[in-house]
């Protein structure tokens, strides 16, 4: 039997980590997969384009198109001391007088130009519109973005860099080109061109060009990768804000349960402390019963407190009697009865209970023997008068045992003398109060 102390690799979430890297890697790889950018210019249909040269002695144009349609041309320089530009202009992006196009998202130059001559070197160009800067009407003021090429260089798979390109230290004079105006720019392309490098050699130079294209790309690298980099921020984000609103409901749920606990609590709290106060009520009377008068006791007679205090016991006599000539329920009535003629005749802080049958118990707080002695003979006097209206032949008495304590005896001991106190005055013919010689 194996035995794991550490969580499994799938349970530490590594493969999910390991899965994310993956991911992230084959994001950056299939950077290299998107197709190129791509633009081409020549051939095509009806892009505006010329050649340019200085005239000759003669006046003419040292240039001239060898075949127009295949953008073939030958420059013929005259050795004439001085020097000489010729070349060949195509417009792009709808040419001068408008700000050009933006070539800043391609990277290379697709060059397929054919050249005869003896020059060393030919000159390649893109014409910048400078916004603030260039007259939009003035071909010239475009700065001047070169690169001179090695004829060498120069086969039918010539790839020129926009970044070989540079800025024509003659335009920056010529121009007085503000510092911020001198570096190469590819924003607003008006232009490209080919042409000798100047000053050229004297005799026929002669070129065709097959194809122009510029190519780049869609995306640039850094914000594809920028992309990614935002992407996995923006999940990371979103997955924290759901985690917190699960966690969040999580909570706020756990909340309501605790609050519905707690007042389930409570409603069983309320409902116990009603039975409680239920079990320590005599049903037929409303009196406390025997537990009820327990509990009174415990509570304001505690066992190491002294305190002043009367009891009074009483017992209807010959009850038997009363419950023989008027039933049950007749007796129960008479219960009743005195058990109100009695609480009529305590004060507020008195305490009436019944002990059991047709016995009371009578607690009076606070009172010396001789004045429970008094409301023990007021009590029996207004039961031996009173007139039942139901029963009105009926006379009803009741003996009492009367006895005080100042809380040096136990509650129970009082109790014992007072009943026995009671029972005297059974023996002596009922219908008295005797008071327990203490
Ligand atoms: P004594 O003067 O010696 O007290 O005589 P008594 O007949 O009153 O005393 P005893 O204790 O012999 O009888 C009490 C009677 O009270 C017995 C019982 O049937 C009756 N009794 C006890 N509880 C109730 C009650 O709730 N309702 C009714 N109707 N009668 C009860
Ligand atoms: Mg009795
Ligand atoms: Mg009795």
């Amino acid at each position: 039997m194996t035995y794991r102390f550490y969580p499994s690799l799938r349970q530490s979430g590594i493969y999910k980590l390991f899965l994310y890297c993956l991911l992230t890697v084959a994001a950056m790889y299939i950077y290299e997969l998107l197709p190129a950018k791509k633009m081409l210019v020549v051939p095509s249909a009806n892009i505006p384009h010329y050649i340019y040269a200085d005239p000759n002695s003669a006046g003419e144009p040292m240039v001239s198109w060898t075949d127009f349609e295949g953008l073939a041309w030958e420059c013929n320089i005259e050795d004439d001391g001085k020097p000489h530009t010729c070349g060949f202009n195509i417009f792009l992006g709808g040419g001068q007088g408008t700000e050009g196009i933006d070539l800043t998202s391609y990277k290379t130059i697709n060059v397929d130009v054919n050249y005869s001559g003896s020059d060393q070197r030919l000159r390649f160009y893109l014409r910048n519109y400078e916004p603030g800067f260039s007259d939009i009407n003035d071909m010239q003021t475009a700065k001047f973005n070169n690169v001179n090429v090695p004829v060498k260089y120069i086969k039918n798979d010539l790839v020129l860099s926009l970044s070989e390109f540079s800025v024509a230290e003659w335009w920056v004079t010529q121009y007085a080109a503000p510092r911020e105006n001198s570096l190469p720019d590819f924003r607003h392309v008006i232009a490209f061109g080919i042409d000798l490098s100047y000053a050229s050699l004297p005799g026929k130079h002669n070129f065709k060009l097959n194809r122009l294209e510029f190519v780049g790309e869609w995306v640039s690298r850094a914000d594809w990768y920028l992309g990614i980099l935002v992407f996995w921020l923006s999940a990371i984000m979103i997955a924290g804000a759901v985690s917190l609103a699960r966690l969040t409901k999580k909570v706020r749920l756990e909340e309501q349960r605790l609050e519905r606990l707690a007042n389930q609590n409570s409603l069983l709290a309320q409902e116990t402390d009603k039975y409680k106060k239920l079990s320590m009520i005599d049903p037929l009377t409303g009196l406390l019963n025997r537990q009820g008068l327990s509990e009174y006791i415990e509570q304001y007679f505690p066992v190491d407190k002294e305190k002043l205090v009367s009891m009074v016991v009483i017992d209807i006599d010959h009850f038997k009697k009363i419950n023989d000539s008027l039933g049950h329920e007749g007796g129960d009535l008479v219960l009743k009865q005195v058990s109100q003629l009695i609480q009529s005749n305590t004060r507020q802080s008195d305490q009436v209970a019944r002990w059991g049958g047709e016995e009371f118990v009578l607690v009076l707080p606070d009172t010396r023997l001789d004045d429970a002695v008094l409301i023990a003979e007021e009590m029996r006097a207004l039961v031996a008068t009173y007139n039942f209206d139901q029963f009105p032949e009926l006379r009803v008495t009741i003996s009492l045992g009367v006895g005080a304590s100042d809380g040096k005896i136990p509650f129970h001991q009082l109790f014992r003398r007072v009943d026995m106190a009671l029972y005297e005055a059974k023996a002596q013919g009922r219908n008295r109060t005797i008071s327990a010689s203490v």
